[in-house]
């Protein structure tokens, strides 16, 4: 299988994802945390020249099943089939790495990529959701005592326990951190790693948002 995340250079691919979380998603999850939902995102997106089919955004307030990506992925399949891109065709960003629930939808749905800008580890310590690792800890035999290295933000390597085959013949999962490490000058990187804490910052916001509609601490 082509790499359908080498088909642009990382550069191009971040300047897409990044522009549809801050202007395409941002404000889906805004008026959504406001409606007492969760802040997480998704948006499907052209191969070829990285325009987007469609943005959502997490409609838990309505029900449980409805994670950003599975919301995602029903309204991209309500887009009438004679106007609606091939799946093989598209590209699926989320802005967090997505949970057993939606890792699996994805692959359903027959994608061959997805990209995210949160890991499960920053899901978990830093907005203190913690079901994405809790359920693979509790209902899978997820790799126990495996490690595997990951590009972090900062640049480093990091050790990781996989949760999942981040390659594998169904599809290539890739993180922000990932893209950041794969641009070649020097300059560049360094400009789209400040570039991509800037929209995390922003983006983060809403975790702040959430917990003062939902009155928890
Ligand atoms: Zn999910």
């Amino acid at each position: 299988m082509t790499d359908p995340l080498t088909l642009h250079p990382s550069a191009a691919l971040l300047n897409a994802f990044c522009t549809c979380i801050e202007k395409d998603i941002h404000p889906l999850s805004a008026a959504a945390v406001a409606a007492g939902s969760k802040l997480f995102g998704a948006a499907i997106l052209l191969k070829s020249d990285l325009s987007l089919v469609l943005a959502e955004t997490n409609r838990e307030g309505s029900s449980p099943l409805w994670h950003g990506e599975t919301w995602t992925l029903s309204k991209f399949f309500e887009i009438p089939v004679d106007k609606r891109p091939e799946v093989k065709d598209c590209l699926f960003l989320t802005t967090h790495e997505p949970c057993s629930l939606c890792l699996s939808a994805i692959t359903w749905a027959g994608f061959d990529n997805f990209v995210y800008m949160y890991t499960y580890e920053e899901t978990h310590h830093v907005f203190e959701c913690r079901g994405d690792l809790d359920i693979f800890e509790a209902v899978f035999y997820a790799n126990e005592g495996e490690t595997a290295t990951q590009a972090s933000v900062d640049g480093k390597q990091k050790q990781v326990r996989p949760q999942y085959k981040l390659r594998n013949r169904y599809f290539v999962a890739r993180s922000f951190a990932e893209l950041v490490a794969a641009v070649e000058d020097e300059g560049e990187r360094e400009a789209w790693k400040e570039k991509v804490e800037g929209v995390k910052r922003s983006y983060g916001r809403l975790a702040e948002a959430y917990r003062r509609n939902m009155g928890v601490e």
